[in-house]
């Protein structure tokens, strides 16, 4: 990897600890952000820096164009959020004039935004939004953001876009749309970042990745952040980053240091996963849990299944319209549903610090997504456990996955009659028997309620008593 120097100070990962003692939001400040985004830091009670905020944050107040292969749930988003924000802010007053101008030296209609970053789906769009907003609450004047995504009407985007906003964050499609109307212009973009950029491309977003990068002017500065980094990865990179500093932090550890997993062989047919994940959700404990099926209709499906059987659960896949999307995920962040059924792509994005239980109701079909939706556990330094059931016909995906990891899951039972007793299943949700690494913690959140009590773990806190009997189209919960 090519990192280089940065001309600002090396912090060294023996000094964190000691300067979080010192001073609240030290070791941010040293890292050379300024005291409003430290201040932000600090009210949102991160204490120290995520190794990807180590190693991007210097380089990119310096200007550097980076390459980062780090996944969702590593702080990656913050890793380019805070210098964004700082460099804008320090910029802010030469590039005023310039954004109004820069179409000839004619004033014209449309948005110019001084940042641009492109995410895949809109749930991620939204989580970066939401963290500018966080990240940004105490700069003055504060940062004009907003967000744009495709799958809902134009009208309140194109609002927003009146107000001239610093930064957009959007979808590619939308943001074309946008584009081709005249909406938006990007020739002032000083700052592109591509989120997840193995993801746009997994989902067929390269030429229209391409198309936006080639609209921003050449002298920009590029942030490319990506899960893993393919060939196709790597020559979008060579085409559009500017001897960029490069780095990986930890591919697999953030998830598989926290998360405690196990895998349950179960038979065919639909029985056995059924009855299990009832069994699981009862054990579990007090924090959210995340089921993930394969398909739209098997996310519907598993959550009628569950709501009939009185658990508050909501089902969030591409077929969902974005508000009622947005119903379940708030529901579920403020923890009146404790349970989320999604689909792999609906799930991307979604930042729910305290998610104690995955179950991969079906394996993924792409071994990577294994990663992804097991990290939904185990964030922001809490613990968790991901639980995935293997069916005959998946055993090749299982296959795959223990390839990827260098590891066999530990097996918690090989059927729901004979090995899932409900010691066996305490085990799991308690996080015993599985596989995790030395659940190592950063920042805040230490992780202490992720061991319920004896009494906890009996208590069936999903479950709705007075839904019991109801035959029930999964709803959005109410929020
Ligand atoms: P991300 O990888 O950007 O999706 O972030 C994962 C989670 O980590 C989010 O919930 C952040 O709020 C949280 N987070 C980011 N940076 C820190 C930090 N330095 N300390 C504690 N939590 C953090």
């Amino acid at each position: 990897m090519n990192e280089t120097i940065s001309s600002r100070p090396a912090v060294s990962d023996a000094s964190l600890p000691l300067l979080s003692q010192a001073q609240p939001g030290a070791p941010f400040a040293i890292l050379g952000l300024d005291e409003a985004l430290v201040r932000a830091l600090v009210s949102e009670g991160y204490e120290l820096p995520t190794p990807v905020q180590r190693r991007a944050i210097p380089h990119v107040l310096d200007g550097r164009d980076v390459l980062a292969c780090a996944q969702t749930g590593t702080g990656k988003t913050a890793a380019f959020v805070l210098p964004m924000l700082q460099r804008l802010a320090h910029n802010a007053a030469t590039a005023a004039s310039a954004r109004l101008t820069s179409n000839g030296g004619q004033r014209r209609n449309g948005s110019s935004p001084r940042a641009l970053v492109v995410a895949p789906t809109r749930e991620l769009a939204a989580q970066i939004a939401e963290r500018i907003n966080a990240y940004g609450q105490f700069l003055s004047p504060r940062m004009g953001h907003t967000v744009i995504y495709g799958g809902v009407g134009q009208g309140s985007q194109e609002h927003a876009l009146r107000n001239r906003p610093d930064i957009i964050v959007a979808t590619p499609g939308r943001l074309l749309d946008l584009i081709g109307q005249g909406l938006v212009h990007l020739d002032a973009v000083e700052i592109l970042v591509l989120d997840e950029a193995d993801r746009m491309l997994d989902m067929g977003f390269l030429p229209d990745v391409k198309r936006i990068v080639q609209r921003t002017p050449r002298s920009r500065q590029t942030l490319l952040f990506s899960a893993t980094i393919p060939t196709s990865i790597r020559s979008l990179a060579s085409e559009f980053l500017k001897d960029p500093i490069e780095f990986a932090v930890a591919k697999l550890t953030p998830a598989t240091a926290t998360v405690s997993q196990t895998v349950w062989h179960v038979g065919s047919g639909p029985a056995e996963k059924r009855s299990l994940v009832k069994r699981l959700l009862e054990g579990a404990t007090d924090r959210r849990a995340i089921v993930f099926t394969r398909t739209k209709r098997g996310a519907n499906k598993v959550c009628e299944d569950l709501v009939a059987a009185g658990f508050i659960a909501g089902a969030i896949h591409g077929n969902k319209s974005q508000s009622a999307r947005e119903r379940v995920l708030d529901a579920f962040r403020k923890g009146t549903a404790r349970v989320l059924v999604a689909t792999d792509l609906a799930a991307r994005g979604i930042d729910v610090d305290d998610v104690g239980l995955v179950v991969n109701y079906d394996l993924p079909e792409v071994a990577e997504s294994y990663v992804h939706r097991i990290g939904r556990a185990g964030r922001a330094g809490n613990t968790g456990h991901a639980v995935s059931f293997c069916d005959p016909e998946e055993r090749g995906l299982l296959t795959q996955i223990e390839k990827l990891l260098r590891t066999r899951i530990p097996v918690a039972g090989s059927s729901v009659g004979a090995a899932a007793t409900p010691d066996a299943i305490a085990a799991v949700t308690s996080g015993g028997g599985g596989t995790s690494g030395d659940r190592q913690q950063h920042g805040n959140n230490g992780g202490s309620n992720s061991r319920p009590s004896a009494r906890d773990a009996r208590r069936p806190l999903t479950r709705n008593p007075s839904s019991r009997r109801r035959r029930s189209k999964c709803p959005a919960p109410a929020s």
